[in-house]
């Protein structure tokens, strides 16, 4: 957005008719989010917030602090920052040595600025509601990012429960780590990878150093967004290699562009939609910009010359789509000249209700399935995964989402491994089920890869089978959980 001349002149023009520069910067910054706000279409129009969440950034610069928190925090212990809502821009940029946790009044726990807290090991909770945005500063808060809870002004033997759980989990957290590069084997040694998910060649470092086998998902996306035009195909090839590189040796799965939804492209002209979450996203996005696919594809097919490279296409919802996807990328490896990889394995996510239960028709054309547990679960129960008000409805826990899983894992047959990449998977609770089900890697945030290689050493697959066949007939996710 920085890059935008229109933005810069206006802020430009605005200190030569005599404007101080931090006058004239916030005028033209919100010249441009009210330009936003103006857009019929809601969607587009909520982009205003990003503009603004750039232009306060600009403005602190300029004003000569950078901080996120109040500045009579500054030098105080980390503090708990309550907000609104945070877009996925200031959620990457917290610094979490300052910020002991982070509560939201709107969001919910698999929209993507939850996910980038997670990366960052931020404990968060979500969609509490407005009433949080009245709790006075100061006040303590005791508040839980695994299940949620949140107490404000706790009791003292609140507190002291609240520590208790979480000195146990510092505990466990310390298992294991120390145990973190070994692989994940059940009880009954059933060996599940578990992988990471990134978005950045510094969180493949991190997702290393927390013990990942391999890295499951890259969100290649994160290259395209916040800038005004594609990267070309050297610049992307460099990206991917640093993740390779980061990975010395270990697997990485590209997702190619899976941008429309929630993560709309500024240089991409999208026609404004009622549904963006319905609409021209993820393959169906990349097949109608084929150019911008062929580069991307090149870009792997390079990497995937000198390091094991997956890669797979997001939002496939018909066989017919996966074809066309596998010709541009046999196009990519004809343009580059030196053959098929050797490591390259090709897969498709599977997030669409349709596409889980006729995954037989795409086996004949993967080698492995990657269940986007986060966009599944919002299809199969029609509840939008960046709504607080439905949040508390979509639960990947429930079984209808469960028989989807299933419906994947029975189709893959022995040749083609099912992952999970969405939220769920490090969920120990979810992760046990979905060991059950058949589902051989699990791809979470860095920081949790121990904690679920850990949840995976306590599974017996056995037991987890039959745990997950009783889930398919549960009444509901409170009846799975139980
Ligand atoms: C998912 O949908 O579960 C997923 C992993 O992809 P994303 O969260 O990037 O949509
Ligand atoms: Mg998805």
């Amino acid at each position: 957005m920085l890059d935008d001349p229109e933005l810069v002149e206006d802020a430009g023009a605005g200190i030569g008719n005599g404007a101080a520069a931090e006058r004239a910067w916030s005028d033209a910054a919100e010249r441009a989010a009210a330009a936003f706000d103006a857009l019929p279409d809601p969607y587009l129009a909520a982009r205003a917030a990003d503009v603004r969440a750039v232009g306060d950034q600009v403005l602190r610069v300029l004003v000569g602090g950078a901080a996120d928190i109040p500045d009579d925090h500054a030098d105080g212990p980390p503090a708990v920052l309550v907000a609104a809502d945070l877009t996925p821009a200031r959620a990457a940029a917290l610094d979490p040595a300052r910020v002991a946790a982070v509560v939201l009044a709107g969001g919910s726990p698999t929209a993507h600025s939850a996910i980038l807290l997670r990366a960052r090991g931020v404990p968060a909770v979500l969609g509490a509601g407005a009433q949080v945005l009245e709790v006075p500063d100061g006040t303590l808060i005791a508040l839980d990012g695994t299940t949620g809870e949140l107490v404000v002004d706790p009791a003292p033997d609140t507190v002291a429960v609240f520590r208790e759980r979480a000195a146990a989990q510092a505990v466990r957290d310390r298992e294991a780590r120390e145990r973190s590069a070994a692989p994940a084997v059940t009880r009954d040694g059933v060996t599940v990878l578990v992988g990471a998910n990134v978005g950045s060649p510094a969180e493949a470092t991190a997702a290393v150093a927390g013990g990942a086998d391999l890295v499951g998902l890259v969100r290649t996306e994160f290259l395209f967004l916040g800038r005004a035009a594609a990267p070309d195909v050297d610049e992307q090839e460099a990206a991917y290699r640093a993740v390779a590189i980061a990975l010395g040796g270990k697997r990485i799965t590209l997702r190619t562009l899976d941008v429309g939804g929630d993560k709309p492209l500024p240089y991409l002209p999208l026609p404004a939609e009622a549904n963006p979450f319905l609409g021209l996203r993820g393959i169906r996005l990349a097949t109608a910009f084929p150019d911008l696919l062929a580069d991307q594809l090149l870009a792997a097919v390079r990497v995937a010359h000198d390091a094991p490279v997956s890669l797979m296409f997001p939002m496939v919802t018909t066989l017919d789509e996966l074809v066309v996807a596998r010709r541009a990328l046999d196009a990519a490896i004809a343009r580059e000249g030196r053959g098929t990889p050797p490591g390259l394995e090709v897969g498709i996510m599977v997030e669409v209700p349709a596409a889980a239960l006729k995954a037989a028709a795409f086996v004949p054309h993967v080698d492995f399935f990657s269940i986007g547990t986060n966009d599944l679960t919002q299809y199969a129960l029609a509840a939008e995964r960046g709504n607080p008000a439905v949040a508390a409805l979509a639960d990947p826990l429930d079984p209808g989402v469960l028989r989807l899983v299933d419906a994947v894992c029975r189709a893959a047959g022995e040749r083609v491994l099912v992952a999970v990449c969405g939220e769920a998977a490090a969920d120990p609770l979810a992760a046990e089920l979905l060991v059950g089900l058949g589902v051989r890697e699990l791809s979470v945030a860095p920081p949790a890869v121990a904690g679920v290689k850990q949840a995976v050493r306590d599974v017996d697959a056995a037991r987890a089978a039959a745990r997950a066949t009783a889930a398919l007939t549960a009444s509901g996710p409170a009846d799975v959980r139980h």
